[in-house]
């Protein structure tokens, strides 16, 4: 049939090498250099990607964290075809459609006490700039409304939004466009290699960085401060760990000053480090929880910020019949990422894949500790099913080792793995077994040889 052919055509063109990559500017991407040797991945399934020339690559990044059951889930595919032939799209602007308070609902089952509403976007960084609003909005709300500074962190990274972009802390994110939002402090970041090199799991070292907290509140007033927004562990910045008590002495201030704490969870939510959210697994309750990614598998784009039922029932006082947020995205709640989400917990939870990378991750320290007495390696990381291996940056050079061994995993270790920096990072699907495993450090290992 015609339908049919369609099909094909579009599937052709996504299984061939297209013949020319001028047009497409790529993100976060040095355009030049690879327009001359491209990377370009065609299929996936499971633990593996194919090429368009046909090579199967493993993953050792679910795909940019967010494929935490692996690719090519069936339960997925056909939720998200059978919705797109239902109801393709409707407005939830004063109008709705069922999936969003089903999907709603079953988020708030997993999410900590008392995270129990959610308001839905479509990406990490409309995640952030959603939360640091429902911050601001929330303290004019209960009139406090002169809470306007925010707080995130040096290293931090919350997406490019101008909201996540002003509170991060990544210096080649921010540089070249110009001024940020005003009245934005940072924390130092918590990575100390002189003293934490090496750590398995938690540092030891660090908890009194929190206290940075304290020195803003003296320099500004607590009653000027709105919210502090930090990553429970850090992904893009090269994989940044909480000492041990950080967080809980981060919670501890901003209790004691009316302080909203935002947990930026889209890279450790949905089961990255062993629980449904950072959150649970350190114990720390925050205000509100970011997420994207690992919610729909990555499969449709779509995040979620869950809020506590204090900061959302102040926005409930007013007058009946006037809007209560003036924010929102044509796509929120949309029926194809919320069928997309649906299957993908019903997925997780059929697979009990939270509890395996809890229970896979003393296998994954050890594998990945291994490594530390290859060439260059001056500091390794990993808590839950994330790992980092920091390499010795080099000098006179442009780029770094760590994409040197990007390259080399990719093109001649069929291997996909993340760089950024100095930092190799790593964040295999939780569909993992112990011989993936093997795979990927003994594929890193010989990359990081041959690169030295
Ligand atoms: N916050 C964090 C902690 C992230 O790691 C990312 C993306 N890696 C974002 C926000 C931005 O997400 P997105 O790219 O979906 O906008």
């Amino acid at each position: 049939s015609a339908h049919a052919a369609l099909g094909d055509a579009y599937e052709a063109q996504a299984r061939s090498a297209p013949e020319r990559l001028d047009a497409f500017w790529m993100p976060f991407t040095a355009n030049r250099q690879f327009k001359q040797h491209s990377r370009l991945l065609a299929s996936a399934r499971d633990m593996h990607y194919t090429t368009v020339d046909g090579r199967q690559v493993l993953d050792g990044v679910a795909g940019l964290w967010c494929c935490n059951a692996g690719h090519g889930r069936t339960r997925i595919i056909e939720a998200v075809s059978r919705q797109i032939a239902t109801l393709d799209f409707a407005p939830t602007f004063q109008m709705g459609h069922p999936l969003p308070f089903v999907l709603a609902e079953r988020l708030a089952a997993i999410a900590p006490d008392p995270l129990k509403h959610v308001f839905f976007t479509n990406s990490g960084s409309e995640s952030v700039d959603t939360a640091l609003k429902i911050a601001l909005a929330y303290h004019r709300a209960r009139g406090e409304g002169q809470r306007t500074r925010l707080i995130g962190r040096e290293k931090g990274y919350h997406g490019v939004g101008f909201g996540g972009m002003s509170v991060g802390g990544m210096v080649n994110n921010r540089k070249f466009f110009g001024p940020m939002l005003p009245g934005v402090d940072h924390l130092r970041h918590t990575l100390d290699i002189s003293r934490n090199a090496f750590s398995r799991g938690l540092p030891k070292h660090g908890a009194e960085l929190a206290d940075d907290l304290e020195r803003l509140v003296q320099l500004h007033d607590a009653s000027t401060i709105a919210a502090v927004i930090v990553e429970p562990v850090s992904g893009s910045a090269g994989v940044v760990l909480p000492p041990e008590g950080y967080l809980k002495r981060l919670r501890e201030i901003c209790d004691k000053h009316g302080i909203l704490l935002i947990f930026d969870e889209v890279i450790t939510g949905y089961g990255r480090v062993g629980n449904a959210f950072a959150a649970q697994r350190f114990g720390v309750t925050p205000d509100m929880i970011t997420t994207a990614k690992g919610l729909t598998n990555g499969s449709v784009p779509m995040g979620a910020v869950f809020v506590s039922n204090a900061i959302h029932d102040a926005f409930m006082q007013g007058p009946e019949g006037v809007i209560d947020l003036f924010h929102g995205y044509t796509y929120s709640g949309h029926p194809l990422a919320c069928a997309a989400a649906l299957a993908t917990l019903d997925t997780y939870a059929e697979e009990k894949l939270f509890d395996k990378a809890l229970d896979i991750g003393a296998f994954w320290e050890e594998s990945i500790h291994a490594l530390r007495d290859l060439p260059h390696v001056i500091d390794i990381r990993n808590f839950g099913l994330i790992g980092a291996i920091e390499l010795a940056p080099r000098e006179g050079k442009p780029g770094s080792r760590a994409f040197d061994v990007f390259t080399k995993c990719f093109h001649d270790k069929d291997l996909l793995i993340r760089t950024t920096g100095d930092v190799v990072a790593l964040s295999p699907p939780l569909i993992l077994d112990k011989s993936h495993i093997g795979q990927i450090f003994g594929r890193l290992a010989e990359a990081i040889r041959e690169t030295a």
